[in-house]
């Protein structure tokens, strides 16, 4: 199996726009047999859609789309001054390289692996 994207999410740096390839037949087979039955990747959050982000229309990934929110000035000035603590942003749902490469590894361990063929 083949990802292939074109962008990436302007926030997360993570891929949008995923097309996944079955190099196989039998790739093919499966994933077009079971993407109606259940999901094999859960791609979902990782849809591109436009947001507006500092007067420019960036690419983000849906996760980052409905989770991000810029940071006013006073949380800014209050940051400079000591007031309040640098919060860190939460972890997006969408997937990562990273996780996409372990996906691809457990696929093809459970499809090609020697234990099923014995
Ligand atoms: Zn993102």
């Amino acid at each position: 199996m083949i990802f292939r994207w074109n962008y990436k999410c302007f926030l997360c740096n993570h891929p949008i726009d995923l097309d996944p390839i079955p190099e196989t037949h039998y790739e093919w087979l499966a994933y077009y047999q079971y993407r109606f039955v259940y999901n094999p990747v859960p791609l979902f959050m990782n849809r591109m859609y436009y947001k507006t982000i500092g007067e420019k229309m960036r690419r983000v990934c849906s996760s980052c789309f409905s989770t991000y929110k810029p940071v006013p000035f006073r949380v800014l000035r209050d940051r400079e001054v000591g007031l309040c603590r640098v919060r860190t942003t939460n972890q997006p749902l969408s997937l990562s390289i990273d996780e996409l490469m372990e996906w691809l590894g457990g696929m093809e361990e459970f499809f090609y692996s020697s234990r099923n063929h014995s």
